[in-house]
This record gives C-alpha cells, sequence and structure tokens, in this order.
C-alpha cells in the first residue's frame, strides 16, 4: 500500500473554492472535478442519496457521488482542509454558547450579517463579508431549533410564534464592549429562517480620508459640507456605502458649536455629540414629522437617512431653503439621475438649483486580496461587449482565494464616487430643464463611476469581475 499517493491528493485551487472546509468534514466530501454544472465529489457517508440532494441546493449544482473508504477520505480531508470550526458534538455540549461564539466571529471577521436558513437535513450560517454571502457553519436540524429559541428569548420575541415574521433586537455584551444586533424571523419550507444584522459598529476609525475619494474629489466634497446651507445627497443602490459616507461626514462636521440631528431607520452607528433619533412609523414620525419638529430645534445640521417619497423631499428642500445644510441619501444610479428623481418627486426645478450643492454616487467595490491577486493578460473577452478597454491595459487581476481572505479572492472594500457640483451654469441648465449632461460631464473632467472603476482595475485594486455592472452600464 503506498500512503504517499492517498495523501498526496491536492484538491485544485478552482474546486477547493466550491466547498468550505467545514462543509468538507460536516458532508465527508472531497470534490474531485466539476465540468459545466456537475460537482463530482468522493464520500464515505453513508446516506448518499440525502447528501446528494442535499449538496445540489446548498452548492446550486448537480452533484455526482463516488464512494470512496473511509481511511481515505479521512486522509485527503486532513491533507486539503484546515478545520476551523467547533465540531458538533462541542455545540450540543456548549449549546448556549454557540450563539455567543457565532456573534463575536462574525464581529471579528467584519460581518455585517449572519443568516441561518433551516433545510431538509441541515441548517447553514453564512456571513455577509464584504457585501456577499459566504457559507461559516452548518449546524444539524435536531439542534437549530434551540438556536432559534435562544435568540427570540434575547430579542424579546414570541417563541411560540412560528408562522409570521417576527423583528426583535438583541444588546450584546462583549467585555466593556456594547452593541445592538437586529434580529429578523421568518418563517420558510423547513422552519424559521433568521437574520442578524450587526448594527453600533465602532466607527471611530471611520474618517473621510479612508473611503475612497481621490485627492481632489475629497477636496471638492469637503468644500461642499463647509456651506452652512443647501443639500448634498448622496446616491446608490443598498449596500453601497452611503451611510458610512454620511457618517464620517458628520463625524468631521460635529463640534461643539454644531447643533447636528439625524433622523435614521435604523441608527446604525452612535455618534457621541449628535443627536440621533429613530424613525417610528408605528407612531407616525416618519422622516418628514421629524425634519419639522428638527426645524423647531435650532439645528445647523440635519442628516436625513433617505429621501423615499414627496412629502420627505420637499421637506428637505424648505429646511436648505430656511439656512441648514441638509444631508441625505436616494435611490438612484447616478448623480445626474438624482436630479431628475427629484423633478419627478415634483421638487421645482428652480427651487432644486437654488438648493442642492452636490449630488453624488457611490459604489462599494472589493479589493483584491493582495496575498493571492493573479496577473492575467488582458483580453477583449474579458470585458463587458462594447466596452472601450482603455489602451494602457496589458493585463490586470484575478482573484483566486487563500487562506488569508477565507477564500472569496477578496479583502476589505473601498467606495468609488462621481460627484457632480452644482455650479451656477448647471443650475441655470436644471431651471430651464435644459441639460446635455454627458457633454457637460466630459467638459467638465467630471470622474463618472465608470471612470473610477476602471481606474481600480489598472492599478490593481480589483477585479474587472466585480466592476462589470458598472462597465456594461452604457
Ligand atoms: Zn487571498
Amino acid at each position: 500500500m503506498n500512503m504517499m499517493s492517498k495523501t498526496a491528493y491536492e484538491i485544485p485551487l478552482e474546486l477547493k473554492q466550491l466547498i468550505t472546509s467545514n462543509q468538507a468534514f460536516h458532508y465527508r466530501v472531497v470534490p474531485m472535478s466539476k465540468n459545466e454544472n456537475t460537482l463530482q465529489l468522493k464520500t464515505d457517508n453513508t446516506d448518499p442519496d440525502s447528501l446528494q440532494k442535499e449538496l445540489a441546493i446548498i452548492l446550486g449544482c448537480t452533484i455526482i457521488i463516488i464512494p470512496e473508504t473511509t481511511e481515505n477520505i479521512e486522509s485527503y480531508l486532513t491533507f486539503n482542509y484546515r478545520k476551523t470550526t467547533v465540531s458538533s458534538s462541542e455545540k450540543l455540549q456548549y449549546e448556549d454558547r454557540f450563539l455567543q461564539k457565532l456573534i463575536t466571529t462574525a464581529k471579528d471577521y467584519g460581518s455585517s450579517d449572519i443568516h441561518m436558513e433551516p433545510y431538509e437535513k441541515l441548517c447553514r450560517v453564512r456571513f455577509r463579508l464584504d457585501g456577499k454571502l459566504k457559507e461559516q457553519y452548518t449546524i444539524s436540524n435536531t439542534e437549530y431549533p434551540q438556536l432559534v429559541n435562544q435568540i427570540k428569548i434575547q430579542s424579546g420575541l414570541d417563541i411560540s410564534q412560528k408562522r409570521l415574521a417576527q423583528d426583535g433586537r438583541i444588546t450584546f455584551k462583549e467585555g466593556t464592549e456594547e452593541f445592538d444586533i437586529r434580529v429578523s424571523t421568518m418563517p420558510t419550507l423547513y422552519g424559521e429562517k433568521i437574520v442578524l444584522r450587526l448594527l453600533n459598529r465602532n466607527t471611530q476609525e471611520v474618517s473621510l480620508n479612508d473611503l475612497g475619494f481621490t485627492k481632489e474629489e475629497l477636496e471638492n466634497y469637503r468644500e461642499a459640507i463647509k456651506n452652512p446651507q443647501g443639500i448634498i445627497l448622496i446616491s446608490g443602490p443598498t449596500g453601497s456605502g452611503k451611510t458610512t459616507t454620511l457618517y464620517a461626514t458628520l463625524k468631521e462636521l460635529n463640534k461643539e458649536t454644531t447643533n447636528i440631528l439625524t433622523i435614521e431607520d435604523p441608527i446604525e452607528y452612535t455618534l457621541q455629540g449628535i443627536n440621533q433619533v429613530q424613525l417610528r412609523e408605528d407612531i407616525e414620525f416618519d422622516f418628514p414629522a421629524a425634519l419639522r419638529a428638527f426645524l423647531r430645534q435650532d439645528p445647523d445640521i440635519i442628516m436625513v437617512g433617505e429621501i423615499r417619497d414627496d412629502r420627505t423631499a420637499a421637506m428637505a428642500i424648505k429646511a436648505a431653503l430656511t439656512g441648514h445644510l441638509v444631508l441625505s441619501t436616494i435611490h438612484t444610479n447616478s448623480a445626474w439621475a438624482t436630479i431628475s428623481r427629484l423633478i419627478d418627486m415634483k421638487v421645482p426645478a428652480f427651487l432644486l438649483a437654488n438648493t442642492i450643492t452636490m449630488s453624488i454616487a457611490q459604489r462599494l467595490v472589493r479589493k483584491l486580496c493582495t496575498h493571492c491577486k493573479t496577473k492575467k493578460n488582458t483580453e477583449i473577452k474579458d470585458f463587458p461587449q462594447g466596452f472601450d478597454i482603455p489602451e494602457e491595459i496589458h493585463h490586470h487581476y484575478i482573484a483566486v482565494g487563500c487562506n488569508q481572505c477565507y477564500h472569496t479572492g477578496y479583502m476589505g472594500r473601498k467606495a468609488i464616487y462621481e460627484i457632480l457640483p452644482i455650479t451656477k451654469d448647471l443650475e441655470i441648465a436644471i431651471r430651464h430643464n435644459e441639460l446635455q449632461i454627458d457633454t457637460y460631464i466630459e467638459k467638465r473632467n467630471i470622474k463618472t463611476l465608470q471612470h473610477n472603476a476602471i481606474r481600480m482595475v489598472i492599478d490593481g485594486t480589483t477585479s474587472v469581475e466585480e466592476v462589470y455592472a458598472l462597465l456594461s452600464d452604457n
């Protein structure tokens, strides 16, 4: 018997990334090959049929099972995978400490959300890391209900109610640190799915300097927030980092001489010296109601979580007209789209022109892991069809995955911005509703999201894949 040949099966990297270490140990599977949408696995699992069905759901592809001896599986697993989590028996033993561990681990990873989802044979736990979900643990179906109950008790939810979605909150203490977790439950086919959102992350380090503004953009932005009145709007889809930009801005504007009020839903970070108010739609304390109350509180700066409707837009304009600096976010795709959106929200063009000082669009882009990113010669097919590849690109970097980046190929994120200052001539154009925005952007040399995205590909900060949607957005 040749021991070497057994332990020496090294799973190719692209296959290894398909299965986490926990999954490999939990299911006792070793990936062998992948063809189109079919993955071949070796296993010593005694119930290959269930295994096949379960993994098909979890991995989202067709599974072919090849039986293997326990001895070989054991050696393949230990050779290829590092065991990173508590074993199932440990979990049972420390059942009530599992939740604690789960939350502290998520926090250590810098994760924003924990998803727990039951399936027919087991439950999986995923963390949102840098905006993408990644599986971290699997829990057996016998243990899951205990975990659910524990979370529901701690967050003040009704444990007997399993058929309705519920929302609650947990205040989590870890040493001297305390932070809030928003809990949401939802009935699914095999039980309740739970999402924990970790709030009140430490914002001490969040500074405008570290977000991703270029030097020039930052100068422009700092100039704009110095204005004692007017509106600055930040647009982008959910999860594009708008709130972080706003908080970093407030932190910079926060002075003893300034009264800052915020209305938020939810309050994600707490900031010393700033009056933060939680939106309460159940008692009709919505954005417009809060703004109305704020105006009687002698504010200098007002932050409105989001401009969602005509009434909020009208109140925000009113606040800006009466001598306040208003900061807010809005769901649009570009800095210019924000202007059109507000006109759709029935804000008169002349008022808009008078109040908006700056419109910003932003996205979050994952940064390639510097430990494993790999250089590749650029080919036309790497880019979206119709995209004009800049001449200076001869190569770019692709994501690979290593232990340092939890096999995602990425580590950390960076914001990219598109900044549209509302200058006099733009004001006139908005007033008369006559603007060729493309010509304007070109003439003014405004760096669009797309321009900034490609800049990050050129300097190797991110991959083409990560900004693909922005590049094809033409
Ligand atoms: Zn890596």
